[in-house]
């Protein structure tokens, strides 16, 4: 059993505060995602559950164990970075029987462990190779079967694939997942990579300045962001934000104006909606305003045009045709509509 706790932790230096009072629970074979921009606090939030960075304040319980003052090496936990760290002048086979070998595991059960946890990255072909022989993909999978090889009760992985090319990301990606389900081991995963946490977490932690911002589950976060940082960061494109005034649910900005909007709010707000949110409307619409680009897809185009002062981007069918300066007009469903607090950017519908 793993589950992980996080009760008020912070980290200071000095007086810079990297991460500020951070409460979570994890849930035993839970994936978790600690997701948001360089700086934010998530490297320090993994390195301090992992023991490799003191904790300010707080406490940090792995299963029943409070592990504030446990050596790393007895937290139970494997790691795994972006840089994949391997010995040079080892075979895959010799890296990857390592830890066993650190941790004194009886010889007898070496071979067996070392080849069950290479087949689970296919990496059974390239056991006498050393890591100069190994593409970056297949460094990072020696890597991940050297954390496998423990048989730990948690994974934890910073950025494990930011130094792999666009579409080995993608495939170590869904072989992390697949690895997530067969081992069934809490998993913490840093990334700054919204894909990445979408496509793995069963929930994301989105941070920012060393404040946890909302925890949800991927859906959740996309569909109900809890302010606007949330929902700059979470999405492809990021949400459209448009600031304007709201009047007896009616909204309206320079270019945009939206009615039958549910809040009793009135005053300025910022209006949030998502490209794939917005249909191409004949009249009466809610925008109206110049195309400023047209971006083909393939498999639709974006349109983007200048709202409020806002550039708002709109996804329409892959045939639809103009050119920049075409005035065009959009509608919006008002239940796809979100509305945040002008001043403090928090979600109030
Ligand atoms: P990245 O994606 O760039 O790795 P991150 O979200 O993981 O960023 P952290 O590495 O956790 O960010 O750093 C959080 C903040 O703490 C940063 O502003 C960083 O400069 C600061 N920080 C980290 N380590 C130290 C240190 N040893 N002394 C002082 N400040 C530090």
């Amino acid at each position: 059993m793993a589950q992980i706790r996080l009760k008020n932790v912070s980290k200071r230096w000095n007086n810079f505060i990297g991460v500020d009072n951070f409460n979570l629970d994890i849930a035993d074979q839970e994936f978790l995602v600690l997701l948001g921009p360089s700086g934010c606090g998530k490297t320090t939030t993994m390195r301090m559950i992992a023991g490799l960075e003191d904790i300010t304040e707080g406490e940090i319980w792995i299963g029943d164990r409070l592990v504030n003052k446990l050596e790393p090496k007895d937290r139970d936990i494997s790691m795994v970075f972006q840089s994949y760290g391997l010995y040079p002048n080892m075979t895959v086979y010799e890296n990857i029987r390592f830890p066993l070998k650190v941790r004194k595991v009886p010889a007898g059960q070496h071979h067996e462990r070392v080849m069950a946890a290479s087949k689970m990255v296919e990496l059974d072909d390239f056991l006498q190779r050393r890591p100069a022989a190994l593409s970056g993909g297949q460094r990072q999978r020696v890597a991940l079967a050297r954390a496998i090889v423990r048989e730990p009760n948690a994974f934890l992985m910073d950025e494990p694939l930011s130094n792999l090319d666009a579409k080995l990301r993608v495939s170590t990606r869904a072989q992390i997942k697949n690895l997530h389900h067969t081992l069934k081991r809490t998993t913490i995963y840093v990334t700054h990579d919204q894909i990445e946490a979408m496509t793995l977490a069963d929930r994301v932690v989105v941070m920012s300045k060393g404040l946890i911002q909302q925890v949800g589950t991927p859906m959740e976060i996309y569909d109900r962001p809890a302010n606007t940082f949330v929902a700059s960061f979470i999405g492809s494109p990021a949400m459209n934000l448009v600031h304007g005034e709201i009047h007896n649910g009616v909204f309206t900005g320079d270019h945009i104006r939206v009615d039958g909007l549910s809040t009793q709010v009135n005053g300025p707000v910022t209006l949030g909606f998502r490209a794939e949110d917005a249909v191409l409307a004949d009249s009466n619409a809610h925008i109206e305003a110049p195309i400023y680009s047209v971006e083909l897809l393939g498999e639709a185009t974006m349109i983007s045009m200048r709202v409020a002062g806002e550039l708002v981007s709109i996804k329409v069918g892959k045939d639809y045709r103009a050119e920049i300066g075409d005035v065009v007009r959009v509608n919006i469903a008002p239940s796809a509509c979100h509305l945040f607090d002008r001043s403090t950017g928090q979600r109030i519908a």
